[in-house]
């Protein structure tokens, strides 16, 4: 289904400061939102794609030291529309970059055990975005951090008016 995407982000990420701010969340951070001002509408399994969406945020928050800032930016590119969260983590090394998309692949087994998770969130992503007709990749520093980002096609609806989808 055709779905505003903006809104849809919009949504997510009230949803996870919301959580953060209750009394027993064990890290803070500032989540800042740059995105393009033109109305996106993408043709997505929205259950699906939000997942995705919280996977890489759970991610930028769970590999990131408490304080940080996360920033997610959607951007414009015409015939695509490109979402990204960047952190101010632990980063990712070359090599690991090449395998973060795998099923199971996760950097240091021991710390990745005492933060959760099965080290299937990024494979899972990987082939959600795919499914869509998209793609997504990685770009990160070690000691700096890193910047997911996925691309998807999408269709513009200038002119019609929100209500009308
Ligand atoms: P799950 O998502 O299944 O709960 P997970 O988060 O460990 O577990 P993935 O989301 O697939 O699994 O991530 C795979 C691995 O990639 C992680 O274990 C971690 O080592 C590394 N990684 C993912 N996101 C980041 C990030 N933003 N910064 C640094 N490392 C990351
Ligand atoms: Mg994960």
């Amino acid at each position: 289904d055709y779905v505003n995407f903006k809104r849809i982000v919009n949504h997510i990420l009230d949803r996870v400061e919301f959580t953060m701010a209750s009394e027993d969340a064990d890290k803070h951070y500032e989540i800042k939102r740059d995105f393009t001002s033109r109305e996106i509408y993408v043709d997505i399994d929205q259950d699906r794609m939000t997942q995705v969406i919280d996977n890489l945020l759970n991610n930028a928050i769970k590999y990131s030291p408490d304080g940080g800032t996360i920033t997610v930016s959607i951007r414009d590119n015409h015939q695509s529309v490109i979402f990204s969260v960047r952190d101010e983590g632990i980063g990712i090394s070359q090599a690991d970059m090449e395998h973060l998309f795998e099923r199971f692949y996760r950097v240091d087994k021991a710390r990745s055990r005492e933060q959760g998770g099965s080290g299937l969130g990024l494979a899972i992503s990987k082939e959600v975005v795919e499914l869509h007709g998209g793609n997504i990749w990685v770009e990160s520093v070690e000691g700096e951090g890193s910047v997911f980002n996925f691309e998807l096609p999408y269709t513009s609806f200038d002119d019609i008016e929100e209500e009308w989808i």
